[in-house]
């Protein structure tokens, strides 16, 4: 089965649709997203609606909690708390609903696991982002894969002795146990500003990571007319 896997899409609709034309034009028939549909961008409701069409096996994301007030703004700096406010008052009861019923980890057929922030405390949102984080992931996963996001970069951790990381653009896994972040549709962080999604075959077992442009501009206009904090649009520029 061929899986479009995408998250940390935070409330970015022209990048939403940008990677989702992508992953339709590369045939996925499955969908995982890895969370944070809101947080940081001016269209919540849009994603959303977007994502729940979809049909996705779905996580939580710390943003998304937060708008349904199952995390506590404490986590989050200034800017990021400044949209999750934002957010919750734009958004309706039933859209806020159903972000607190995300769960924070969903195991797919075909032996695919999905968390936010990491394998072993989904819990924590921490970031999995070390080979030690990884190896924790790895003794925790009871799959032969796994998604996450959070960090924002699109990394393959593939278990072994030593664990190793990849950041190519497409790894033929193998036998190899791997957890992979297929990156950031709504504000990537490895600067490259383009919208990150991955297509993983679960049969041929290959993973293929996927960049796209979007109008970054058109979503600049909409954070500072929405009155979010004007950083939440630079850094899209920049990619970081
Ligand atoms: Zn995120």
């Amino acid at each position: 089965m061929r899986y479009g896997v995408f998250g940390d899409i935070h409330s970015s609709i022209d990048a939403l649709d940008a990677v989702l034309f992508e992953l339709r034009r590369r045939r996925v028939e499955g969908w995982i997203c890895t969370g944070d549909v809101v947080g940081y961008g001016p269209d919540p409701g849009e994603c959303i609606a977007r994502v729940r069409e979809l049909g996705p096996v779905i996580v939580a994301g710390n943003h998304d909690w937060a708008v349904a007030g199952r995390l506590g703004l404490e986590y989050f700096n200034t800017q990021a708390q400044a949209a999750i406010l934002w957010t919750r008052r734009v958004l309706g009861a039933a859209e806020i609903e159903w972000l607190g019923s995300l769960p924070l980890t969903q195991q797919v057929g075909e032996g695919i696991t999905v968390a936010h922030g990491t394998v072993h405390e989904p819990q924590h949102f921490d970031y999995l982002q070390t080979a030690y984080d990884a190896y924790l992931s790895f003794e925790a996963l009871d799959t032969p894969t796994g998604f996450v996001g959070h960090s924002h970069v699109p990394v393959t951790f593939l278990d072994g002795t030593p664990i190793t990381y990849s950041i190519e653009p497409r790894i033929e896994l193998g036998e190899r146990r791997a957890i992979v972040n297929p990156g950031s549709v709504g504000q990537p962080r490895d600067e490259d500003p383009r919208a990150s999604c991955a297509v993983y075959d679960s049969a041929r077992r290959t993973l293929e990571i996927h960049r796209v442009t979007y109008d970054i501009q058109g979503t600049i206009g909409r954070i500072l007319r929405a009155g979010l904090p004007p950083l939440l649009g630079e850094r899209l520029r920049l990619g970081r």
